[in-house]
């Protein structure tokens, strides 16, 4: 650890590392079930005191070029990938995740998120400046909006962190920013390496529950922006708080990841590709390949192909271990996941073709689960599991899949795999999902939008069209008379 991160686990408000004024809140290992800290939240007078503080280190920061943000957030980058041990050690003594997922995936990604938005910030583009009436120049301005108050989730707590904090400060906001209580010691520690970087105030990180300093930051007459990645039920929360001053809102909320697998696809690479991103994570991720709409001539030969590969996943019981699935992030996640599988199976249409339990060790793991037979209305099809369970539904044609497919309170992401890329890019865009992969599932690259349709939310988290919802657009009009 750095030497600013000597004492871990404290608040950053306006360039000072203090420790949490309210009750502490424990933060448990998953691999374990124990206790690695307990972390005082944010009180309610330091939630004031971190807005309050964005809100005067935004008369600044909002005022500096897009070059000399971009020279902050390289920084943070390269700051990021010289701490990854630290920041890897942490990941995976909070969330039970493998180690090299960690070190070889999520961080070389936080880091590039904040080098994409250093780039993205100097090359914007706007309509041509000119005369639209005669006597008068019009250009548009690109303006940051204010102080962003954006709330995390637990299931990539250091990757959240970098999706929400780059964009907004690229675009010269400034933030308070709060991680998941379940998650919070990548965001402290991070606090410690922008406290280096930046400016005091432009990121504030307050820890603490969501009832308490989440409740109250949303709610936050201080800030002009509510950004969340979380919940529905949590998004409902940033809208009804956002009614009072008519705040921006950024909401990336659930998901339910529809696989339609066509005639013509390679059955081979559909079940490897569920069983790398159905799991990942132990799938608990808003994008996991997680329901498949299979049709019928090839739903038979899916399953047995499906059923030798999930059975293969092992489980992580070492930090460091290559193994792809880690345990749940909670003790009640855990229950979550195996009370919709035990619903699931109660069902007489259904099969479990392997996992279904909780395994015989300590912490929170849960066996790699297929279930077969699900009907598109039963739960296990319709509500969002977030545990390592794929369902299999049989379709009679694709048109059923597309329908069925839309047929969703959710429309983050989908995937669709078939041999003939004419048919799949037809189907494509029949979906209505933020993204489609076709032949894979998952891939997020800095450079393209990831955001819902209908309950999963709007506004988008990396690419430039992230860095559009964290800024204003502004007319200037010139009089020549
Ligand atoms: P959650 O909504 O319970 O918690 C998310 C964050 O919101 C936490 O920091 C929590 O403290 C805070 N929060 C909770 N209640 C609040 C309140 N009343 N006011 C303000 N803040 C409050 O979600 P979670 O359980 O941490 O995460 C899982 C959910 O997040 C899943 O539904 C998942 O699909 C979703 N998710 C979505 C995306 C996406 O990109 N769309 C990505 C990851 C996770």
């Amino acid at each position: 650890m750095t030497e600013n991160n000597s004492v871990p686990y404290q608040l950053l408000i306006h360039g000072e590392r203090i420790q949490g004024d309210d009750i502490a809140e424990a933060v448990i290992n998953p691999r374990t079930g124990h206790t690695i800290a307990d972390i005082p939240q944010a009180s309610a007078e330091q939630v004031d005191a971190a807005v309050d503080s964005a809100r005067s280190a935004f008369k600044r920061w909002k005022r500096t070029s897009p070059s000399e943000r971009a020279a902050h957030l390289l920084a943070i980058a390269a700051a990021i990938e010289a701490n990854s041990q630290a920041l890897c050690a942490l990941e995976t003594l909070n969330c039970g995740k493998p180690g090299r997922q960690v070190a070889e995936e999520e961080i070389p990604a936080a880091a590039d998120v904040f080098r994409f938005f250093a780039a993205a910030v100097r090359t914007r583009t706007a309509p041509a400046a000119g005369e639209y009436m005669p006597g008068y120049t019009s250009m548009v301005r690109r303006d940051a909006i204010g102080v962003v108050g954006t709330i995390a989730p637990w299931n990539y707590p250091l990757m959240m962190a970098a999706w929400k904090i780059a964009p907004a400060i690229a675009a010269g906001n400034s933030m308070v920013f709060k991680p998941s209580e379940q998650t919070p010691l990548t965001a402290l520690f991070l606090a410690g390496l922008i406290n280096d970087i930046l400016p005091p105030g432009v990121v504030n990180i307050i820890p603490g529950r969501g009832d308490s300093v989440g409740s109250q930051l949303i709610n936050h007459k201080g800030i002009s922006m509510a950004s969340l990645t979380g919940d529905i039920s949590t998004g409902q929360k940033v809208l009804q708080a956002s009614v009072s001053n008519i705040k921006r809102t950024h909401l990336e909320l659930g998901g339910k990841a529809p696989v339609l697998v066509l005639e013509d696809a390679d059955v081979d690479a559909v079940a490897a590709g569920v069983s790398q991103y159905g799991y990942y994570n132990a799938g608990q991720d808003c994008t996991a390949a997680c329901h498949i709409y299979a049709v019928k001539p090839i739903y038979d030969k899916l399953l047995t192909a499906l059923a030798d590969k999930v059975s293969a996943i092992q489980f992580n019981v070492e930090e460091s271990s290559n193994h792809l699935l880690g345990p749940l992030i909670s003790q009640r996640q855990r229950n979550s996941v195996a009370s919709f599988v035990e619903r699931a199976l109660e069902l007489t249409h259904t099969e479990l073709i392997c996992g279904g339990h909780i395994p015989d060790m300590a912490g929170f793991y849960y066996q790699p689960t297929v279930i077969a037979g699900a009907r598109h209305d039963d739960e296990i099809v319709q509500r969002e599991v977030f545990g390592p369970v794929v369902s299999v539904t049989c379709c009679d044609s694709i048109e059923q899949a597309i329908d069925w497919a839309n047929d969703s309170q959710y429309g983050l992401a989908s995937s669709v795999w078939s041999g003939n890329i004419s048919n799949a890019m037809r189907v494509a865009s029949e979906l209505e999902y933020g993204a489609t992969w076709i032949n894979t599932h998952f891939m997020l690259p800095s450079e393209m939008p990831h955001g819902g349709l209908k309950r999963s939310g709007y506004g988008k988290d990396l690419s430039m069209f992230s860095l559009e919802d964290y800024s204003v657009v502004r007319h200037i009009m010139v009089n020549h008379s």
